[in-house]
C-alpha cells in the first residue's frame, strides 16, 4: 500500500529530477516554445519540496491537493496550471485514505489526466504531456516499472508529430521533429513516482 510518506517522496524526487533536468527543459523548450519550461517547473517544484517539509499532511489526497495548489500559484506558464490541476484534481480523488493501492491511484490519476485534458483541450497526438500522461497512467494499472516505460515511449513519440495545442502549435509544421518540452517533464514526473515505490 502507498502511505503519505510514498507520496512525499514521490514529490521530493520529482523536484530533485526536474532540478536535475531543468536545462534539457529548457533547451527542449526553445526550439518550439519560449525556453523557459525547465525554469518554470524549477521554481514551481523547490516551492512544493519547501512547503512539504514545512507541513506535511498524514493523508495522500493532501499532500497532492497542497503540492497541486503551490504549481498553480507558483509556475506562470502553462504548465503551471495544468500540472497544478493534475495533481489537485488526482488528489481529490484519492480523498481522505491514509493508505491506497497501486491500482486506486491509477484510477485517481485518471481523473486527474481527464481534468488537465478538460482544462487544456488537448487529446493525445496533439504533441503534449497528455502524450505521456495518458498512456502512463493506463500503464500503471498493470505495475509501476510499465507505466516508466510508457511514460518514457509517449514522450519519445511526440517527435515525430506537428502540435496542435499550447505555444508550439503557432510553429504549424515548424513544430515537427522536436520533442515536447512537457512530455518530456511527464516522464520525469512518473519515472519519480516509479522511484518513490522503489522499483
Ligand atoms: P509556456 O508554453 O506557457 O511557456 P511551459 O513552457 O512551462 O509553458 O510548458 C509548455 C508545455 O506545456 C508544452 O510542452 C506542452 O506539453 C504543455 N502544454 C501547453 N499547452 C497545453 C495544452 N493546452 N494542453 C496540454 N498541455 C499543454
Ligand atoms: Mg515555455
Ligand atoms: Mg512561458
Amino acid at each position: 500500500m502507498l502511505d503519505a510518506d510514498f507520496f512525499r517522496r514521490w514529490m521530493t524526487a520529482a523536484a530533485a529530477s526536474v532540478d536535475r533536468e531543468a536545462e534539457r527543459l529548457t533547451a527542449l523548450d526553445s526550439p518550439i516554445g519560449d525556453a523557459d519550461h525547465g525554469s518554470n517547473l524549477q521554481r514551481g517544484f523547490r516551492v512544493v519540496a519547501a512547503t512539504l517539509e514545512k507541513e506535511s499532511p498524514d493523508i495522500p489526497g493532501e499532500i497532492l491537493q497542497l503540492a497541486g495548489r503551490q504549481l498553480i500559484s507558483t509556475v506562470g506558464g502553462a504548465s503551471g496550471p495544468l500540472y497544478g490541476t493534475l495533481l489537485r484534481r488526482t488528489g481529490k480523488a484519492l480523498g481522505d485514505a491514509a493508505e491506497v493501492s497501486r491500482e486506486q491511484l491509477a484510477q485517481a490519476l485518471r481523473a486527474g489526466v481527464e481534468a488537465l485534458m478538460a482544462l487544456g483541450g488537448a487529446a493525445p497526438g496533439d504533441k503534449t504531456m497528455v502524450d505521456t500522461l495518458v498512456p502512463a497512467m493506463e500503464a500503471l494499472g498493470t505495475s509501476f516499472e510499465a507505466a516508466r516505460a510508457a511514460a518514457e515511449e509517449g514522450a519519445v513519440a511526440t517527435t515525430p508529430l506537428q502540435a496542435r495545442k499550447g505555444r508550439a502549435s503557432y510553429l504549424g509544421e515548424r513544430s515537427i521533429g522536436h520533442q515536447d518540452p512537457g512530455a518530456t517533464s511527464s516522464a520525469l514526473l512518473i519515472a519519480a513516482l516509479v522511484e518513490a515505490a522503489g522499483e
